[in-house]
Formats: structure tokens, sequence, C-alpha cells
């Protein structure tokens, strides 16, 4: 571990480096993530790589009440040797997609700024982020300017993403959702476009990142075999990611 530095008081910016990384394997896909097992621990938990120049890996962590990882980062771990599995993602909008909509909490910021980064100019581009607080200098700059950036924060509680995802006007013609956050919302969300929007043009990536305490996993589950074995199988990314869920009830 290279560098921590202070994102915002729930947000740690995670730098690592060092010879170990000389096979690392980006996949390229803007929402791409690795497993992290930290010192002491055997099990993984899943973090996007929010930048990778070669050399450098940046992880932006969620620092939440408790939990392997929180425990570590919130700590100094600078200088920790920690393992990084392979990169896997996700994010399926065609290249000619004429528009892209971005909903997340805290833990799909990385994601989400990672894409908003890598679209091509002209892409009607709107992101909504979940966050206590609206975060400066998150997205790329010219977001906020366009005000294609929501920041969503106390009205949020009690109702949730999902609620502010069922109540948008979606845009006509093809185009691309990406949502991800808390498993329970994110599944409500499924159902909205298999049930609501089933015939809608717009294709789709929605993926439950973390799971409230209540419903926790008794084992962390691997998203990329999942993916893989979806994939093999011939799912679409909205059966692959409901397999995953499945997978950790
Ligand atoms: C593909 C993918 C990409 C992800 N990318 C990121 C990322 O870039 N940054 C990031 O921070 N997270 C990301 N996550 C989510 C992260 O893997 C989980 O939040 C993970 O559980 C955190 O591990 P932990 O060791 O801190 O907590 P755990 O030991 O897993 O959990 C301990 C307790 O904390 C609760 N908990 C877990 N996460 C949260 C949370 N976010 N908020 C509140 N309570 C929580 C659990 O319910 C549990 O009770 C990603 C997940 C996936 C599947």
């Amino acid at each position: 571990m290279l560098s921590r530095t202070l994102v915002d008081d729930h947000l740690v910016r995670l730098e690592l480096g060092g010879p170990g990384l000389a096979g690392f394997a980006s996949t390229g896909i803007p929402d791409e993530w690795v497993g992290l097992v930290v010192p002491g621990q055997f099990q993984s938990r899943y973090y996007t790589v929010r930048a990778w120049d070669g050399s450098r890996l940046v992880l932006d962590v969620v620092l939440h009440p408790s939990g392997l990882v929180t425990q570590w980062a919130v700590g100094d771990c600078v200088g920790d040797e920690v393992t990084i599995q392979d990169a896997q993602g996700s994010f399926s909008a065609a290249v000619d997609a004429p528009w892209v909509w971005l909903v997340g909490d805290l833990t799909a910021l990385p994601a989400m700024a990672r894409i908003a980064e890598s679209l091509p100019p002209g892409v009607d581009l709107r992101v909504w982020a979940e966050a206590p607080a609206p975060i400066p200098g998150y997205f790329p700059e010219a977001l906020t300017a366009s005000g294609a950036l929501t920041w969503l924060t106390a009205e949020l509680e009690g109702s949730g993403l999902a609620s502010v995802v069922e109540s948008l006007t979606w845009p006509s013609g093809a185009g691309h959702f990406w949502m991800a956050g808390e498993s329970a919302q994110m599944r409500a969300i499924r159902r909205h476009l298999m049930h609501d929007l089933a015939d809608a043009s717009f294709t789709h990536d929605v993926m439950g990142y973390w799971r409230h305490a209540a419903r926790a996993p008794r084992r962390a589950a691997d998203p990329g075999p999942v993916y893989r074995a979806g994939k093999a199988a011939g799912k679409s990314d909205a059966e692959i990611w409901a397999d995953y869920d499945a997978q950790r009830d």
C-alpha cells in the first residue's frame, strides 16, 4: 500500500503499487473490480478499480461501521501487503449508446466516476449518486456544470434508491442504464425493469454490491465465476446478477 487519502469522511482512497502488481491485467471495462484480501484475513472483498496507470492501482473504499476491509482501511495501512485478485468487468453499454444513466450509492461512486470518464463526447450522461453529502470534485467537472449530476442525500432516508429510479422518466430509444448499491434495492429495480419496463428499448446492468447487516451472507460469493459461468450459459447480465444475489442468500 503506497498511500491512503481521505476523499470524504466516508470514503478513503488507497493507492497500491510495487512488483506484485507487475502482472495485473486490467480488463479496460470501466466498472471493473478486483478481489482484495487484507492482512490477517483470507476472505476477499470486491472493490472497483478507480484507476490503473500500468503501475499503480487506485481503490476508493467506503468506511462503514464495521467490516474486514473497513477495519483495516480505517487505520494506518500504508506499507501493508495485500492480495489483489483478477479484474472482472460488467458494464455493457453499446459503444454507440446515445444515452447512459448511472445510479448508485457510495460503493458505486468509483465505478460511476470511471464510467463517466470513459464515455465518448456527445453521450447524454446522467448520474444520480447517493451519499451522506455531496463530494465536490469526485466526478468530472463537466457533469456538474451541465446539471447532469444529482447528489441524493438526506431526502433518501426511508425510501431508498429504488424509489428514485422508479420515479424516473426514461428517454425513448436505445440507451443504457447502470446501477449498483445495496442488494435489496437492486432486486427491487430488477423487478421494476422486468415487470414495468419489459418493453423498454434500453439495456441495463443492475448489481448488488453489498447487503444490510440483517441480510448479511454467511460467506461472500465471488462475482467473477458467477459472471463467467452466466456468460458461458448465454445468460443476460440481469440474470447473472440475480444468480449472484441468490448465491449470497
Ligand atoms: C463488483 C463490486 C464492486 C464493488 N466496488 C466497491 C468500491 O469500489 N468501493 C466500496 O467501498 N465497496 C465496493 N463494493 C462493496 C464492498 O465489496 C462491500 O461493501 C463489502 O462488504 C465491504 O467489505 P467489508 O470487509 O468492509 O465489510 P464486510 O465484512 O463485508 O461486512 C461487515 C458488515 O458491514 C455491512 N456492510 C458491508 N458493506 C457496507 C456498506 N457499504 N455500507 C454499510 N454497511 C455495509 C454488512 O452488512 C456487514 O454487516 C463492491 C462490491 C462489488 C460486488
